[in-house]
C-alpha cells in the first residue's frame, strides 16, 4: 500500500470495539490474515488495509458487531451492513 492507496480512497480502516468483543475468535476463523485472537480479545492485524471482501465477511460474522470496517478516507461505514 502507498501514499496514492489512502489518497484515493481505496484504504480501508479496520478497527475492533475491546468493550463489546467477547472473544468468540469467529473473526479470527474467517479471516485469519485480517484477525487475531489475544488474551480474550480480538485485534485487527493491521488498522490500514486494502480492500478484501474476507475482512467484510468476518465483521459481518461478528455476533455482537464489535468490527467495524469504514473507508480510510470519508470514515464511511462498510461492514457490519445494514
Ligand atoms: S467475532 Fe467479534 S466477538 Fe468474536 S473475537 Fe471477533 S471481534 Fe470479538
Amino acid at each position: 500500500m502507498d501514499a496514492d492507496d489512502q489518497a484515493d480512497g481505496r484504504t480501508w480502516r479496520v478497527s475492533v470495539d475491546a468493550g463489546r468483543c467477547v472473544g468468540s475468535g469467529v473473526c479470527a476463523a474467517a479471516a485469519p490474515g485480517h484477525f487475531r485472537v489475544v488474551q480474550g480479545t480480538s485485534r485487527p492485524r493491521a488498522a490500514l488495509i486494502e480492500p478484501d471482501e474476507a475482512a467484510v465477511g468476518a465483521a459481518d460474522l461478528c455476533p455482537v458487531e464489535a468490527i467495524a470496517i469504514r473507508t480510510a478516507s470519508s470514515g464511511d461505514l462498510i461492514s457490519p451492513r445494514a
